[in-house]
């Protein structure tokens, strides 16, 4: 049933070639006890593992029940191993990280047995093999006798019609060695078994037939024999390890040295530690980042003036300055940089609503100043007098003065939101001390520093009297009604035609509709500290608005747009002041600048993209100039941080490639270590890809480990950090770990430790099944 015809193996060792195998033709019978004899080196081991398909021969050919092997591939020799030969070693070559049970049954795990089945018949190996009653001992408390036993029940669960033994008592006792050549001849009536050994009393004691070997060849055959062809009735099954018991040989293997595996796992998790921090605290810094935009957006937001100053022009101007001029004999009459500088911005309705189409995406509020003035009378104890909204000192002030001051020394205008509920500017920004947020167009709001201070000016000029450092209950402020008288109320005409305010308030008071109500005390958010709205008395645009509309089409406005004198003072206008005089009288909607708060530096370049967009194509003098004082900051302070993460990824980046190499040395030594097993699942049938499987399970398992142990402790470190960094900076929780970070570390390092360890599991896979078992 196995032939071997003139087969040849050497060796070639430098220039030195063994002849292992020289032209060897034996046949061996279906079921027979054949004995090697030899001494040591005449290629008996050879001849054992070319009939096992451990090793493959180089010429000649083997014929096993009439099929040749000669066009055998690696699968075919796999499930040849597994299928048809059982092993037996002189050093037993048990897996020591599996218990007994597994031992026996890898055979069938390798070529898919079910579970149950696998059990049984293991069982009834070990039975038989006389060690039922040490089926849960593990294989380290058992004798060389008894491990020699399980090695057999390990070769005959299969029920193999091949049996190769090699040496399998040089390391027994007389007494056990007696014992398990028993066992060996009682096996031996059921198949053909064939035992190399160097003891001759006990191969002429037990076997049928006795072979003996001398430098690669037979010499001397006992009972030889003649394979009569027979038709090839030999059908393979092929196998294949699943993932499962991949991954339990690994975890197994895992579990017999906790210790180490711990410490790699903790060394290899130190580049996740070291990349889930850095991402934790940019995490932070860039939150405190846009915070910060914000905060400085708030304070520096994109300013579209009515005469502008050319940023670019001034910079250019600057930067010339810097080289001197040779004495040529001559001198140049320039215009003066920041004069020449100058621009005045256009601004068109059509420029109007092109700001007023900017994206909410990129910017909720847009605030505008206006020059206009509102004629505001509060009645005080029953008597009505002029108030104002300023923050400027009320004493010495005529009338034109007082106007332009009531249109806004310090006093705060805040940005509506484009569409109501989204991002409104004040909600976002300020709390309410006491009272509301404004509701309507008509509810105003008095400011307060953190200190809870507010301009005495404010609260002087809207007629309160109070002295410097007196406190003011909320509630003497909160409900305050003022009214706003229309020009035509509030101004007389003299038949000089000049026009001053009534005399009668009172009467002017009664007539007038539009109602003030101071609705509520607001103070910045701490936390945005903010300082855009001055202490003292806040409104909204769309009041100022109303206020233009009541007045746009007034006597006084009409009676100034005729004359160049003023018709207030009589004093000779510029045409500069007599429109600037005009839009304080409210006859201009159009504002004296513009300022666009953007959400972060990203929507501020947006927006300002948006703005460039629309100078696109337009001749000089129609072009917008702003200025974006916020943008000279951002370079440094994004750049600088991204440069920061940059460099921080990379050392832990490092770190993360150190640790993958680790994995892969370790995953070498353990290949190193585990030598015998690859040889032992090989004579097994275990394929390449098995073997590769294995490692790589294994390394995964670590990479796992590794990953987790990372997050865990980074994400523990965090604590301390946070803590140090608050004492350190005031910056509360700046460390903050992403769990969505914390899931791609672990599969990082899992992927990168599998590639670490892949190259030695490939490694692995490709060593020779029979050098394998030789190594020690
Ligand atoms: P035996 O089992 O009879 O002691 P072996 O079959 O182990 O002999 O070895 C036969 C010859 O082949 C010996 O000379 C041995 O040194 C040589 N040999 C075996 N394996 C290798 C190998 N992998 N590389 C080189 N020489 C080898």
């Amino acid at each position: 049933m196995l032939e071997l015809q003139h087969v040849k193996k050497y060796y070639q060792v430098g220039d030195t070639v063994t002849k292992a195998l020289d032209d060897v033709s034996i046949a061996f019978r279906r079921q027979e006890f054949v004995a090697i004899l030899g001494p040591s080196g005449s290629g008996k081991t050879t001849m054992l593992n070319a009939l096992g398909g451990l090793d493959r021969y180089d010429s000649g050919d083997m014929i096993v029940n009439g099929t040749s092997t000669k066009e055998f591939k690696e699968t075919d020799w796999d499930a040849y191993r597994n299928n048809t030969v059982g092993f037996i070693f002189q050093s037993y070559n048990l897996i020591g990280h599996l218990s007994l049970i597994d031992n026996v049954e890898m055979g069938m795990t390798l070529s898919g047995v079910g579970k149950v089945e696998r059990k049984k018949k293991a069982v009834a190996a070990l039975e038989r093999v006389g060690l039922g009653e040490h089926i849960n001992k593990a294989i380290n408390q058992l004798s060389g006798g008894q491990m020699q036993r399980v090695a057999i029940a390990r070769a005959i669960v299969n029920d193999p019609d091949i049996l190769l033994c090699d040496e399998p008592t040089g390391a027994l006792d007389t007494v056990t060695s007696v014992q398990i050549m028993e066992l060996i001849r009682e096996l031996a009536q059921e198949r053909l078994v064939v035992m190399v050994t160097h003891n001759p009393d006990l191969a002429h004691e037990y076997a049928d037939r006795i072979v003996e070997f001398a430098d690669g060849q037979v010499k001397e055959d006992s009972n030889p024999y003649q394979e009569k062809t027979t038709n090839s009735d030999f059908k393979l099954k092929r196998t294949k390890m699943t993932f499962a018991t991949a991954i339990k040989l690994s975890f197994n293997n895992i579990r017999t040295k906790k210790g180490r595996t711990f410490l790699t796992a903790f060394a290899s998790s130190i580049g996740i530690i070291g990349v889930a921090i850095v991402l934790s605290l940019s995490n932070g810094f860039q939150k405190q980042i846009d915070a910060t935009q914000t905060k400085t957006l708030a304070k520096f937001p994109i300013t579209i003036s009515q005469v502008a100053t050319d940023q670019s022009k001034a910079q250019t101007a600057a930067d010339s300055s810097d080289k001197v001029a040779k004495n040529k004999g001559y001198l140049v009459a320039a215009k003066d940089q920041s004069e020449s500088a100058q621009h005045t911005n256009k601004f068109t309705p059509k420029f109007l609503k092109y700001i007023k189409n900017i994206d909410p995406k990129y910017s909720n509020n847009i605030g505008y100043t206006r020059l206009t003035g509102m004629n505001l009378l509060r009645q005080i104890n029953g008597k009505v007098s002029t108030v104002k909204f300023s923050n400027a000192d009320g004493s010495g002030q005529n009338l034109q003065q007082s106007l332009s001051s009531s249109s806004g020394v310090g006093v705060s205008v805040f940005p509506e939101p484009l569409k109501s509920g989204q991002n409104n500017f004040l909600k976002a920004n300020y709390k309410v001390l006491q009272g509301s947020y404004p509701q309507k167009a008509t509810d105003i709001v008095l400011v307060v520093d953190s200190k809870n201070h507010t301009n005495i000016n404010a609260l002087t000029n809207l007629g309160f009297t109070v002295k410097n450092g007196q406190k003011v209950n909320y509630s003497q402020i909160i409900g305050t009604t003022i009214k706003v008288a229309n020009n035509n109320a509030y101004y007389q005409k003299l038949p000089t035609g000049n026009f001053v305010p009534q005399q009668n308030l009172t009467t002017a008071y009664n007539n007038s509709q539009r109602q003030l109500k101071i609705v509520g005390v607001i103070r910045a958010k701490k936390s945005t500290n903010m300082s855009l709205l001055a202490p003292g008395i806040a409104y909204s645009d769309k009041l100022v608005r109303q206020v233009i509309q009541d007045n746009r089409d007034s006597a006084i406005v009409q009676a100034q747009k005729q004359t160049n004198q003023s018709v207030l003072t009589g004093e000779t206008l510029t045409a500069e002041t007599k429109q600037q005089l005009i839009a304080t009288l409210g006859g201009s909607s159009v504002p004296a600048s513009i300022l666009i708060y953007p959400n972060n530096f990203k929507d501020k370049d947006h927006v300002l993209h948006y703005l460039n967009q629309y100078n696109k194509g337009k001749s000089k003098a129609d072009k917008i100039v702003y200025t974006d004082l916020a943008g000279t900051m951002t370079d440094l302070t994004g750049g600088l941080m991204d440069a920061i993460t940059y460099v921080l990824v990379a050392f832990a980046g490092i770190s993360l490639v150190t640790s993958m190499i680790m994995i892969g040395i370790l995953t070498y030594t353990s290949v190193l270590e585990r030598t015998k097993e690859i040889g032992v699942l090989k004579a097994l049938g275990a394929r390449k890809k098995d073997i590769t499987r294995v490692f790589d399970a294994e390394t995964g398992i670590l990479g796992v480990a590794s990953g987790i142990l990372g997050v865990v402790i980074a994400y523990l470190a965090t604590f301390p950090i946070n803590s140090i960094l608050y004492r350190m900076t005031d910056l509360a929780n700046v460390a903050q770990l992403n769990p969505v970070h914390a899931l791609i570390l672990i599969a990082l390092s899992t992927v990168l430790t599998i590639i670490g360890g892949h190259l030695p599991a490939r490694m692995a896979s490709k060593k020779d099944a029979a050098i394998a078992l030789r190594s020690e």
